[in-house]
C-alpha cells in the first residue's frame, strides 16, 4: 500500500468531522490529491468512521473509477474529482453537513463575513451552489461554478464543501465556516448582522496568509 501519510490524513480528518458532529453517521466525505498522479484518495461510501482504517481509503482516477481499494468510493467522488481538475491549487477537499451551515444551505442564503477569523481563513461570503441530486455530475459542476476561486461553498439543501492547499486548511475552513454560520444566526436573533467591509476582509485575509507563510 502506498501513500500512507495521505491515507492517514484522510482517515484522521474523517474521524474529526464525525467526532465534532460536522456530520452524523456515515455522511460527509474527505479526500486528498495524490501527489504527481492524476488520482485522489477518498473515504469509502457508507462506512463508519470510528472503525475505518487507512486500508479502507479508496484511490480513484479523475473520472472517479477505482484504481486501488476494496470498497466503493464516496458517492460525492464526482464533486471532489471535478474540483481537483478545475483548481490546481487545491490538494484537499472536506465535505460536511454541520447544522448551522446546512441551515444557510436550506435557506439558500450566503454566510456573511462577520468574524475576523472568517475574513482570515475564508475571505469571502459563502454562496450556495444551485440544487442538484447528490453524486451527480450536475452537482459537481454547480459546486465548481459557485466555488470559483474561493475556499468554501454551500450545497443547496445539503451541506458545505471546504477546500485547501492541504488537509489542515480544508478542515479549518469547515470549522470556521460552521462557527461563522452559528454566530450569524445568533446575531440575527438579536436583530442585526454587520458584515465586515470588503476592505477589512481583504486586509485581514492578506495578513493571515502572510502570517501562515512566516510560520512555515
Ligand atoms: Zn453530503
Amino acid at each position: 500500500m502506498h501513500h500512507l501519510q495521505q491515507r492517514q490524513d484522510v482517515l484522521r480528518t474523517a474521524q474529526t468531522i464525525a467526532r465534532t458532529h460536522m456530520v452524523v453517521g456515515t455522511w460527509g466525505n474527505v479526500s486528498v490529491r495524490v501527489p504527481d498522479q492524476p488520482y485522489l484518495l477518498i473515504t469509502p461510501s457508507g462506512m463508519r468512521y470510528d472503525t475505518m482504517t487507512i486500508e479502507d481509503i479508496v484511490m480513484v482516477d479523475w473520472p472517479g473509477q477505482t484504481v486501488e481499494g476494496k470498497w466503493k468510493p464516496s458517492v460525492e467522488t464526482p464533486t471532489h474529482a471535478w474540483i481537483y481538475q478545475h483548481r490546481p491549487d487545491v490538494n484537499a477537499v472536506v465535505h460536511v453537513h454541520s447544522p448551522h451551515l446546512t441551515a444557510f444551505a436550506v435557506a439558500r442564503l450566503p454566510v456573511p463575513v462577520i468574524l475576523e477569523e472568517t475574513a482570515q481563513v475564508i475571505g469571502h461570503e459563502i454562496r450556495t451552489a444551485p440544487y442538484a441530486i447528490c453524486g451527480t455530475a450536475r452537482l459537481a459542476d454547480n459546486v465548481v461554478q459557485t466555488l470559483g476561486s474561493g475556499v468554501a461553498v454551500l450545497l443547496a439543501n445539503h451541506g458545505m464543501v471546504g477546500v485547501g492547499k492541504n488537509i489542515e486548511e480544508a478542515l479549518r475552513v469547515c470549522i470556521i465556516a460552521e462557527e461563522t454560520a452559528r454566530i450569524a444566526l445568533l446575531a440575527q436573533s438579536l436583530g442585526q448582522v454587520h458584515a465586515l467591509t470588503p476592505k477589512e476582509i481583504e486586509k485581514l485575509h492578506r495578513g493571515f496568509a502572510a502570517y501562515g507563510q512566516t510560520k512555515e
